[in-house]
This record gives C-alpha cells, structure tokens and sequence, in this order.
C-alpha cells in the first residue's frame, strides 16, 4: 500500500477510536487533509484514497496545486495567514477559510467572492491561550465581528478556529479546545448556530475531539515531514 494512503487509513482509525471513547456522533468529525509544502501528486494519492478535503496555507502554491488537479472534485480549505493583497486570489479559488482575523479580511473576502460561487465558508481564528505571539483575535474582537456579519451576504460564518501552543499531554491539550468550545457556545444564536469547531492537528487530534472538533486539520500524520521552502 502506498504511504499516504496506508497513514490516511491509520489518521481515520485515530479519528474513529477518539470518536467512540468520547461518545462522538460518527458523522460529526471530518479530515481536513493538510498538504502544504507537499505536492500535487501527494494530494492526487489521498484524493485516491477517498479524501476529499485539502488545507493549503501559502497562496501561490496553492494556486498552483488548485490548477494542477482542476480534474478533481476538491474542495479547498485556506488555512494560513491572510494578506491584504492575497483576499481575491482566496476569494476565487477556495471553499473555506480557517483564518479571519479581521474585519478588513471579511470586507474584502465578501466583495471579492465571485457570484457565480456560493458564499465562501469561514472561521474566525481565536487566540485562546494568551500567547501574544500567537495569529487570531480575541473572545471580545470575535463577537464584534459576529455581530457585523449580516454585512457580509457573500460569506457563511461557520464557526471558530484555534491552532494552541504545543502542550505535553491529553489533559493539557484539552484545556484551550475546551475553552474554545465553550467560547463558541456563549457566541452562538440561533441566526447564526456556529457549528464548526476547526481545532486538532497531527499531535492533538484526540484531544481535540474529546472536547468537540468538527474539523480536525491533519498534515504531518498524513504527508509526513515537511521541508520549508523560502516562500509567501
Ligand atoms: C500546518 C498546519 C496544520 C497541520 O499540522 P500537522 O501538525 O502537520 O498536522 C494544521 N493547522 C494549521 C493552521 C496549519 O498551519
């Protein structure tokens, strides 16, 4: 069996086991492949292998690797950081986005989505743990944006995405995924129900499903390593 498809069967064992232990629905929990750094080819093989769903978090590559498999059916999630000069090439080329953090990035996201697409589907990216370092807005910055959204008709607010600091084990892991959860909760309203909750990587994966991920965005555990070109 090919590599990325014998990992893949493994990712969807790892996914299904955390499932069941943490009394998960089945269905609830989906594999967002991860293939940033990594070839068209490498996306071909796991698109063979029944995924459907692609991460990419440097544009141009993206759009490369978009061009090369338009005989696909892909569907693209963005989940990197968002340039101002970057949104239309988003905007026209993607199903999903991971990252706002602003309201900048909505205005321009909205006005660029072309209307022969649907509404381009999106997350707000939280900074749960306090890390100054750290991409996203805070708990207080997301509700203001919550509350502008029916500006935005080009966009379907999903949810919310966090990508924590590294922590040592299980029970430490949960800790930001439960906060970003309970976060959502207080956030939702029945105009806009949040369904998402994009958060687990190769590392936290059942942690983040214990504490209620729908979208586990998976790239090592797949693809293997990566190695970083010099790029935007
Ligand atoms: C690269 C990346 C991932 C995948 O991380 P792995 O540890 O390789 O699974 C997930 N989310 C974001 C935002 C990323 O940039």
């Amino acid at each position: 069996m090919p590599a990325i498809q014998s990992r893949l069967e493994t990712v969807r064992q790892q996914i299904q086991q955390a499932v069941e232990r943490y009394h998960r629905r089945a269905d609830s929990v989906q594999l967002l492949a991860v293939s940033k750094t990594h070839p068209a080819e490498a996306i071909r093989q796991a698109a063979a292998a029944g995924q459907g769903r692609f991460g990419e978090s440097y544009i141009q590559e993206a759009l490369d690797k978009i061009g090369q498999l338009r005989d696909l059916d892909i569907e693209w999630h963005y989940i990197g950081r968002i340039q101002g000069n970057k949104t239309r090439a988003i905007a026209e080329n993607f199903d999903w986005v991971h990252s706002i953090d602003s309201a900048k990035q909505l205005r321009r996201l909205n006005d660029q989505r072309p209307d022969n697409l649907p509404p381009l589907n999106i997350c707000l990216q939280i900074k749960i743990d306090d890390e100054e370092s750290k991409a996203g807005i805070t708990p207080r910055e997301a509700r203001e944006l919550i509350n502008s959204m029916a500006d935005y008709p080009r966009l379907t607010l999903q949810g919310l995405m966090t990508l924590p600091a590294p922590a040592v084990d299980l029970e430490a892991q949960r800790i930001p995924f439960r906060r970003l959860r309970e976060l959502r909760d207080e956030l939702a309203s029945e105009a806009l129900p949040l369904p998402t909750l994009s958060m687990g990587m190769s590392g936290d994966l059942e942690a983040a499903i214990a504490e209620g991920s729908t979208i586990v965005r998976i790239g090592t555990a797949i693809f293997g390593p990566r190695h970083y070109p010099d790029q935007k």
